[in-house]
């Protein structure tokens, strides 16, 4: 039995933070943990932002329809669906994530949450657990799965390496030359194929 692990940002949609500062002309919500290194901090600071411009979830909510998943994905993950168990691991939140599942056909998703207020207000955040992708990797291959693991960024190095087989989907180049143990690909052909051989192959 098989499953496919696909990231989800960069993978099937747009980084959510960089379009949202896009659609909302917020500047400081274009930082991303190469700006802010400790996450906490930069996920403070996020929040913080949000709610000096009193954006409530249901005003964020509002912005993050009006995405779309990246061309041509939709597609890509529907037949790979009709193939192959696939859960998407992704280091966002369930309600960021919620009006783009709805134009993916509610794909399974694990990640984490926000903690929001009656009145709609973010006061914080929970990540479920630390490292999440590799374990539920780990899981599934204890579950007896083979796993074929995709993602396009430097936290999802641990998933892929705990993967049967790992490949990189758009990664920057000095991801690349960093982890050449990895199959590389640039669009949904090159990755269903790379997908499909591993999992027929071996
Ligand atoms: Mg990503």
């Amino acid at each position: 039995m098989n499953i496919v692990c696909l990231d989800l940002e960069g993978v099937l949609v747009p980084e959510i933070w960089i379009d949202f500062a896009n659609l909302t002309g917020i500047e400081a919500l274009r930082a991303t943990t190469r700006d802010i290194a400790d996450y906490d901090e930069l996920m403070r600071m996020r929040l913080a932002e949000l709610e000096r411009h009193g954006l409530g979830m249901a005003d964020i909510q509002r912005v993050i329809a009006d995405m779309a998943p990246l061309a041509g994905a939709a597609e890509f993950l529907a037949d790979l669906r009709r193939r192959y168990q696939v859960v998407i691991l992704s280091d966002t939140f369930y309600e960021f994530a919620h009006p783009l599942m709805a134009q993916l056909q509610w794909p399974t998703l694990f990640c984490h949450t926000l903690e929001v207020e009656a009145d709609g207000r973010i006061s914080g955040y929970r990540l479920r657990m630390p490292d999440h992708k590799r374990a539920a990797v780990d899981a599934f291959r204890a579950l007896r799965f083979r796993v074929v693991a995709a993602g396009d960024s430097y936290n999802d190095t641990a998933m892929l390496g705990a993967a049967d087989h790992g490949v990189l989907f758009s990664a920057p180049q000095n991801v690349i030359d960093e982890f050449p143990q990895f199959a590389v690909t640039h669009d949904y052909t090159a990755l269903d194929r790379a997908i499909t051989r591993a999992l027929e192959l071996s």
